[in-house]
């Protein structure tokens, strides 16, 4: 295998736990299915996709969709990816010249580094704040030293789950050499966005993506930004990135986005409720979350990881991946009877080790 790059030789592939037979808590998904007669309906549209043909390189229809449901401003253009995953990489991609790095905090969404290993761009990761949030000094540090041509910001951060301050990211974006993605993926569950400060600033990207909105299966996600970035991504994007299936699926779903807010508003009125119950376990610390998901930190994650699999519940491990999260956990906003379940498993494993 010599002819494989070092690096890539000592990557590890991504991992996805099995979870057959487990309550799937571990990836953010939304547990809600579409309601069966709109199950119905998108069965009879996808009967009829033309799927001998190619399908439309810039899926217009899915485009327009999108500007209409989340009010995109006519001056920003659009480009969907096959899951952001994909977008990042065509990010990467893009800047990939010899020395070119890539800016992001730790911890943060891990497929930032992956990918920029895979591309060839230097990473450059920053501890946040004990407390999660951003450390502008930092930050401007690293910023001012490695001059990046591509800076990732997780809003709301992803393992953490809490929105950075609004006034520390504008530092950000205005220090920055090259170009910042907001990664915006659980907009859904936040308080804020900044889809409409695009205009003010030349560099600045919003990526967000339908996974967490109750679509993980489509792979759809999508970035918005001035013309001239878009334009170069879609030199990069692979000409039909977004079959037929995913384009048809994912218009029908935003022409139903009120059901969409609604599953979204029990999950995060859902989140609500947890925290209060959590309240009751005072060894278990639970971190603010803007997210679908809440970090908690535990005397032994390891120990707590495998009583919750054990009781049929797959979350997600953190301990190991980061100094900063030693002894976290990860889990998913679920349905309220899943969400009983993890607290009632919470209350049985307190009163065995008390
Ligand atoms: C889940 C997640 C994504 C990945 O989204 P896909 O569209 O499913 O590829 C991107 N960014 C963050 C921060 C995430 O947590």
């Amino acid at each position: 295998m010599s002819f494989v790059r070092s690096e890539i030789d000592a990557l590890t592939a991504y991992h996805v736990a099995p979870a057959q037979g487990l309550i799937k808590l571990d990836a953010m998904e939304n547990p809600y299915s579409l309601p069966p007669t709109l199950q119905k309906e998108l069965a009879q549209i996808l009967a009829q996709a033309t799927i001998n043909r190619y399908p439309d390189p810039t899926a217009n229809r899915l485009t327009t969709k999108l500007r209409e449901c989340f009010s995109i401003a006519e001056e920003c253009e659009i480009v969907l990816g096959n899951g952001s995953d994909e977008i990042i990489q065509m990010l990467a991609m893009l800047v990939a010249k010899p020395h070119a790095k890539l800016l992001t905090v730790e911890p943060s969404f891990t497929m930032y580094q992956i990918i920029a290993t895979v591309c060839q761009v230097e990473y450059i990761g920053v501890n946040l704040r004990e407390d999660f949030n951003l450390d502008v000094a930092a930050l401007l540090a690293a910023i001012k030293t490695h001059q990046p041509a591509l800076i990732f910001l997780a809003y709301p951060n992803n393992p953490t789950g809490n929105a950075f301050h609004r006034h520390d990211i504008e530092q950000i974006i205005n220090a920055a050499p090259g170009l910042v993605v907001i990664d915006e993926a659980y907009f859904a569950f936040a308080e804020d966005t900044f889809l409409a400060d695009i205009p003010q600033y030349p560099n600045l990207l919003v990526m967000r993506t339908l996974s967490k909105l109750g679509f993980a299966g489509l792979r759809l996600g999508f970035i918005v930004g001035h013309a001239r970035w878009i334009q170069a991504l879609n030199k990069i994007r692979m000409p039909y990135n977004i079959n037929i299936l995913s384009q048809l699926a994912g218009e029908f779903a935003l022409h139903h986005h009120d059901v969409l807010r609604g599953q979204t508003q029990r999950i995060t009125q859902a989140r609500t409720d947890y925290f209060a119950c959590l309240a009751n376990f005072p060894a278990f610390q639970a971190y603010p979350s803007q997210a679908n998901f809440i970090l908690l930190r535990v005397p032994d994650a390891n120990h707590l990881f495998a009583y919750f699999k054990a009781a049929g519940i797959l979350v997600k491990n953190l301990h190991g991946t980061h100094p900063q999260l030693t002894n976290c956990l990860r889990i998913t906003v679920g349905t309220l009877d899943e969400n009983k379940q993890v607290i009632d498993t919470l209350q049985r494993y307190k009163q065995q080790h008390a």
